[in-house]
């Protein structure tokens, strides 16, 4: 094969040599700093230099020094004058590249503005009456131009000294070699006779670290076998040996890493359509497995396997992977076996194309690893996919007409019914859509049937789906829909949740539309980011405006959707498009450096602070606007805020009666004259203040000490649990605390009322409240003055034990000391108030009974019925009023006076402000009430 090899090299190559001798000796010693002929290559071309290594030249470079009508012509030039710089002769060359198939003649570097080579590498090889010496070259790099110059030479030609004449007459023909004698050393570095290549006589002259050898007449032949110590541990050499003795004068290892690349591949149907609506073409099966002995590997995403073997292997290839594993209901998983001693193996999975089940495994597995991958592309983290390995994926399941997830696969039916074989492109995107939404922690209902879809939108980039379930000429869905959001069926297009589900994946095609003219490079990838992102956030079954929130929250680029996000528009269009618009982006900030007050001075005093900013438009100065009201009555007025600095407002509250409540919300405009409420929805919300001068508390009790509570009332019925007032030892089930451990009061307190104290480490029923009901009552509360309210923290479990969520907590309250009660509010049974935990209730006295100075609150805990686990705890009571000052002192700053009167007869004949009397209008009544009233 090597002779073969060089004769047609020759052919090739050889037409323009000039087989002219060079001149004159070559043996020139390599340590010398310069033989003659180097010195006069220097002297004849300056500007020129040696590169050497190891005493030897390894480049010539520098200004141009040879010229000719070709690029060989300048190579050959230069070589017949000087090759004796290298120690070699002219005619001891071929022009034999150092490539397959020996071509000569090399083009290199295009030139970026002509499109064509600058370069041309001319190649010779070294030989000695027809054999050739061990890679032994010189290479000449002529530049594509007028004349050709030659720039550089790049030489590994050895200095063959006075073996040439020597070497006269021992040229043996291959078939004369003492094979079993050249071979015998490198053969003993095997266990078993290795494989031994066919064999070509070279000339040894060293190479690399022993370059400067001696030459001599050698034999190259590659072997390849067992290690001497181990048979399975396979090596493969080439060696070069001494002709004559068999002495190894060199080897080389020719196992770079793997040895055997593996391509698992299968036909697959195109277009990720039913086989019956496409080609099948050659498809990577992505991670597929591979079985060898006892060893196991798995391809990367293309379908590429390498693997380092020992002999002659056999090797499996099935239609399961390192993600999934294939099951083929009814019959028997596509198993390739094939042997390979290495180079490349193939394997082609359905290669028949004539078992429906085989191509749907194929597909099934191809289109469950592209999705598999699509989703980690996007979010490498996803919950469960990141880590799963060998799920299962069942083809030919019976039935047809179906496919289905059922939480733990995804299933495939074969052809009937008057459909298709279902295990095919965007079907299993769906089931396997199905898969993401569950082990993301949603619900499935609609939006598991819309993201199913979706998965296949984003795989496939087109809104038909289901293409060929049942005929090729159209789909079963399609995500390119106008169906709207509907609050009571769903969707426009129908309730069942897979046509309700189109308003998912039309929200993500409207998107994809609107991405792919903004970003045509990248818009897959980032609607794919989101919708898969997304899945995480989602809640229950159900398609709604959340979904659009989510979308614009995971694109936003910071803190804050309501200034808008970088594709605000974009999503927020594609999701209004369905009816699911997300919230308005807010247009303008306002803040209020000292907060918005939750008391308004009756005499009208109170200011508020207010700061306009940008956020998504810019504020107009001096339009800033204060609504206000009474809440029980009218309609809102106006007053404009008074301006600082631009957008930079103070407003000022309006005087109301004492012990009303006061409504308002600020505005200002943009420069373009849209007006922006603060609350962003006002006036649906509102602030709202109490007219007062200040708040009071009429009684207090932190429970720390005794304030006169009655523990039990006579005609209570409990047994055990009643009531006391300590520092409660805590009960615990499970993980839930029954009975308090820590009460309310901050800092030194440690009281409050509970249902009976237990043992440290007693039984959880030991001390609870078993055989009735037992009764918390409050010693006599004034709550007279304006806007009494009664506040307290309060505590209770029915939820643990026996017969749970069965029984009540009532709270009931009393003007009249406690003659007749009302009911405050009722704990349970159900609800989420009584599973134990502090909760605060803060009440309006006025909505249950009118306020008195003999107000009092009782705390009933019951178990009623069936004995159940019933604990209860009271703490932190409070009634506090709001003031009001003197009626005649208007402006509230403490004395009657005239400023009173000033204000009194400036709104002479209204109402409100100065109606001291309350009659409904301001006049001589009001003015001798003040000033019977002052100072
Ligand atoms: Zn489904």
């Amino acid at each position: 094969m090597n002779f073969a090899r060089l004769t047609l090299s020759l052919a090739l190559c050889a037409s323009s040599l000039a087989y002219a001798q060079s001149p004159g000796a070559s043996n020139g010693p390599d340590s010398a700093p310069a033989t003659p002929s180097q010195s006069a290559f220097l002297a004849e071309h300056p500007g020129t230099g040696f590169f050497t290594n190891d005493g030897g030249i390894t480049r010539v470079y520098g200004a141009a020094f040879s010229n000719g009508a070709t690029p060989m012509e300048s190579a050959e030039s230069f070589l017949q004058s000087w090759a004796p710089i290298f120690g070699a002769q002219f005619g001891d060359l071929l022009a034999i590249g150092q490539y397959e198939d020996g071509h000569c003649l090399q083009p290199l570097m295009v030139d970026e503005e002509t499109g064509m080579e600058k370069f041309t590498l001319v190649s010779y090889s070294q030989f000695v009456k027809g054999v050739p010496v061990f890679r032994s070259s010189v290479r000449c790099l002529v530049r594509n131009e007028a004349g050709f110059p030659l720039v550089l030479v790049s030489n590994e030609l050895k200095d063959l000294g006075d073996f040439v004449t020597a070497f006269s007459g021992k040229v043996l023909p291959p078939s004369r070699l003492d094979m079993k004698r050249a071979t015998r050393y490198a053969l003993n570095e095997f266990r078993a006779a290795p494989t031994v290549s066919a064999q070509e006589m070279v000339i040894w002259a060293g190479y690399e670290e022993v370059n400067a050898a001696t030459p001599v007449l050698a034999v190259k032949f590659i072997a390849e076998g067992g290690n001497v110590f181990d048979e399975a541990s396979r090596q493969k050499f080439l060696f070069v040996v001494d002709a004559a003795s068999g002495r190894i004068l060199f080897q080389e290892n020719m196992i770079l890493n793997a040895d055997l690349t593996i391509n698992t591949r299968g036909l697959g149907t195109e277009n990720m359509v039913a086989d019956a609506c496409a080609n099948e073409v050659s498809m990577a099966l992505p991670y597929g497995k591979i079985t060898y002995g006892a060893t196991t590997v798995y391809a990367n995403a293309n379908g590429v396997a390498v693997a380092i073997i020992g002999a002659n292997t056999a090797f499996t290839s099935t239609t399961s992977g390192r993600y999934f594993t294939m099951n083929n209901v009814p019959g028997a998983e596509s198993s390739i076996t094939t042997s390979s001693a290495g180079g490349v193996l193939d394997f082609m999975h359905n290669s028949a194309n004539n078992v429906e089940l085989t191509r749907s495994e194929v597909n099934a597995y191809i289109q469950a690893n592209l999705v598999r991958d699509l989703t980690l592309s996007v979010s490498p983290s996803f919950p469960t996919i990141s880590t799963q390995l060998n799920w299962p994926i069942n083809v030919g399941v019976a039935g047809t007409c179906n496919a289905y997830y059922d939480g733990s696969s995804i299933n495939f039916y074969a052809s009937g019914g008057g459909c298709n074989n279902t295990g095919f492109g965007d079907v299993v995107h769906h089931e396997y859509g199905h898969h993401l939404v569950a082990v993301a922690g949603s619900g499935q209902g609609a939006y598991g049937e819309g993201m199913g879809d979706v998965m296949g939108v984003l795989m496939k980039d087109q809104p038909e789906l289901g293409v060929g379930f049942q005929t090729c000429a159209n789909g079963i869905r399609n995500a390119n829909n106008t169906c709207q959001y509907s609050s009571t069926g769903c969707s426009s297009c129908g309730s069942e949740i897979h046509a309700c589900g189109q308003l998912i994946s039309g929200c993500v095609w409207s998107l994809r539309n609107t991405f792919a003219v903004q970003y045509p490079t990248t818009y897959r990838a980032k609607l794919a980011a989101l919708a898969v992102n997304a899945m995480p956030l989602h809640t229950g079954t159900s398609i709604a405006g959340d979904i659009t929130i989510d979308y614009l929250t995971l694109n936003d680029n910071n803190g804050n959707i309501s200034d808008g996000t970088p594709d605000y528009s974009a999503i927020n269009g594609a999701f209004t498009a369905h009816g699911l618009p997300g919230p308005a982006v807010e247009l303008l900030g306002f803040s209020f450096p000292s907060g918005i007050p939750t008391l308004s001075n009756p005499n009208g005093s109170t200011t508020v602070t207010v700061n306009v900013s940008a956020l998504s438009a810019t504020p107009a100065a001096g339009t800033g606007k204060l609504y206000w009201r009474n809440a029980t009555t009218g309609a809102f007025s106006v007053a404009n805020m008074t301006q600082g600095a631009p957008n930079e407002y103070t407003a000022t509250l309006p005087a109301l009666a004492c012990g009303t409540t006061l409504q308002f919300y600020f505005a200002a405009n943009t420069t373009t004259g849209i007006a922006v409420t603060s609350p962003a929805n006002a006036p649906t919300t509102v602030n709202n203040a109490s007219v007062a001068t200040g708040s009071s508390n009429t009684f207090v009790d932190t429970v720390e000490t005794n304030l006169g509570w009655t523990l039990t009332t006579a005609g209570d019925t409990a047994t055990t649990g009643l009531w006391v007032r300590a520092d409660p030892v805590g009960t615990v089930n499970g993980s839930t605390q029954v009975q308090p451990e820590l009460d309310v009061t901050t800092g030194t307190g440690v009281n409050c009322f509970f249902t009976g104290q237990g043992t440290a480490g007693g039984t959880l029923g030991a001390a609870d409240v078993d055989g009735g009901y037992t009764t918390l009552t409050s010693p006599t509360m004034n709550a007279t003055g304006s806007e009494a309210r009664v506040s307290y923290y309060r505590w209770y479990s029915n939820s643990q034990g026996g017969a749970p969520n069965a029984d009540t907590f009532r709270v009931q309250i009393s003007n009249n000391n406690g003659t007749s009660w009302v009911a405050l509010e009722t704990v349970g049974p159900g609800g989420t108030e009584v599973d134990g935990g502090w909760i605060y209730k803060n009440l309006r006295i006025a909505d249950f009974v009118t306020p008195t100075a003999t107000m009092k609150l009782r705390f009933i805990a019951d178990d009623a019925g069936t004995g159940s686990l019933i604990e209860a705890a009271v703490d932190e009571v409070r009634i506090s009023v709001v003031e009001c000052g003197a009626a005649e002192d208007l402006n509230g700053d403490g004395i009657v006076d005239a400023a009173d009167v000033a204000i009194l007869l400036n709104n002479w004949g209204g109402s409100g402000i100065g109606d001291i009397d309350g009659n409904g209008v301001v006049d001589a009544a009001d003015v001798a009430a003040l000033l019977n009233a002052w100072g």
